[in-house]
C-alpha cells in the first residue's frame, strides 16, 4: 500500500491541547468509497441517443468516505477502511480524505479493481439516472478489516453500511464483537433481503430508513404504528437501540423506551447527505457519552443542517454548527 500523502494525525487535530480534545470519539468507519461522476443537462438522453451540452462536475462519495467525513466534521477521531482503485479518481479520494482529518492507515489501492465511481445524470427539472460501479469498493475483504483489528479493538464505535460485500460487514460485525466495540450498522442501501438475525444481535445500534426497517423487520411500514412495530420486531431481533430515520418527519428511536424527534425545520434544498450527516453525527455523540436520547437528538440537528447546502461530502456540518443549531 504505497500511499504518499501524509497520514492525517491525532496531533493535526484543530482541537488538540484544549479540553475538547479529551472528549473525542474515537471512530473506525468501513465501507465504500466513491467517484460521484455528474452530468447536469437540459434532458436526459434515452438509450442510443447522444445529449451534447450538458456540465461536468466530480465529487467524492460512497457512503463510507461521506460517513467518515460526518464523524470527522461533527468532532471524531475517525480511521477509515477502505479499498479504492490504484488510478487518479483512489489518489483524489485520498488527498480528500486527508484535508478532511480522516486516517487513510487503513485505506488500500488496489491495482485489480477501479475505484467506484457513481455516473449520476440530472436533468433541468432535478430527474436522474444513476448506474455504480462499485469496483474496489466490492473486493473489500475481511482481510482488509483484520488488518485493522487492533484499531477496531482501540476505538469507542466501529461503524458500517451496506455498500460493501455483506460477508465483509459480518466479519467486521463479529470481529467488533468479540473485542467487545460496541457496532453501529446503518443498513443501507437495503439489502436484497433481511439480515441474518444473528448478526443483527451483535448490532448496538441500528440506523435504517423506513424502507430499510420494511426490509429488515418484513413488515411494511406506512405509518407510525408500523414504525413503532417495525423497531420493536428489530429489537426483538437483538439489536440494542434502533433508529428509524423518517426523512422530513425527523426520527423515531428505540433504545430502554420508545422516544420520537421531530425534523428541525429548516429550507431543505437537498436532502443528499441527510442520511450519511446523520449516522456521522450519531455514532460521534454516542462516542462522546451522550445520552441516547441527546445522541438522537444532536443527530437529527446534524441531518437537518445538511439539506440546507447541495451535495453529499459538501453539505455535511461542522461541530460549531451542529451545536449552535441543535441548541436553537
Ligand atoms: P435517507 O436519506 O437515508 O433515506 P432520511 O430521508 O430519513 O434518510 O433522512 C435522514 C434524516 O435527515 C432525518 O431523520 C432527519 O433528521 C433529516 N431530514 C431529512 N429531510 C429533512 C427535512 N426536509 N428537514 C429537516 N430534516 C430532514
Amino acid at each position: 500500500n504505497a500511499l504518499e500523502v501524509e497520514v492525517a494525525s491525532v496531533a493535526d487535530c484543530p482541537f488538540a491541547g484544549k479540553d475538547l480534545f479529551m472528549a473525542r470519539a474515537n471512530i473506525v468507519v468501513a465501507g465504500s468509497a466513491n467517484t460521484d461522476m455528474f452530468i447536469l443537462m437540459d434532458a436526459l438522453p434515452s438509450a442510443g441517443e447522444t445529449h451534447i451540452g450538458g456540465e461536468f462536475q466530480t465529487k467524492p462519495g460512497g457512503k463510507g468516505a461521506n460517513q467518515a467525513v460526518a464523524a470527522a466534521r461533527a468532532g471524531s477521531a475517525v480511521c477509515l477502511i477502505a479499498n479504492l482503485g490504484d488510478d487518479l479518481f483512489g489518489k483524489n479520494t485520498v488527498e480528500t480524505l486527508v484535508k478532511e482529518r480522516v486516517s487513510i492507515d487503513f485505506v488500500s489501492l488496489d491495482r485489480h479493481a477501479p475505484t467506484g465511481v457513481a455516473m449520476i445524470m440530472v436533468d433541468a427539472a432535478g430527474q436522474n439516472m444513476i448506474a455504480v460501479a462499485p469496483g474496489a469498493n466490492s473486493m473489500l475483504t475481511p482481510k482488509h478489516i483484520e488488518k485493522a483489528q487492533p484499531r477496531i479493538k482501540d476505538a469507542d464505535f466501529l461503524l458500517l453500511q451496506m455498500e460493501i460485500p455483506l460477508d465483509t460487514v459480518s466479519y467486521a460485525i463479529e470481529l467488533a464483537h468479540d473485542e467487545r466495540t460496541p457496532v453501529v450498522l446503518n443498513a443501507a442501501p437495503a439489502p436484497r433481503s433481511a439480515l441474518p438475525s444473528d448478526l443483527i444481535a451483535k448490532v448496538d445500534t441500528l440506523i435504517v430508513n423506513e424502507f430499510e426497517a420494511a426490509v429488515l423487520s418484513g413488515t411494511r411500514v406506512d405509518s407510525p404504528a408500523d414504525g413503532e412495530r417495525a423497531a420493536q420486531t428489530l429489537r426483538n431481533m437483538g439489536a440494542k437501540r434502533v433508529v428509524i430515520t423518517l426523512g422530513s418527519r425527523g426520527a423515531l428511536a428505540l433504545g430502554d423506551k420508545l422516544f420520537s424527534v421531530s425534523a428541525k425545520t429548516v429550507e431543505a434544498v437537498d436532502t443528499v447527505g441527510a442520511g450519511d450527516a446523520f449516522c456521522g453525527a450519531l455514532v460521534t455523540a454516542l462516542g462522546e457519552g451522550f445520552e441516547f436520547a441527546d445522541a438522537v437528538s444532536f443527530a437529527n440537528a446534524a441531518a437537518a443542517l445538511a439539506c440546507t447546502r447541495v451535495g453529499a461530502q459538501a453539505s455535511l456540518p461542522a461541530r460549531t454548527d451542529i451545536e449552535s443549531f441543535w441548541k436553537q
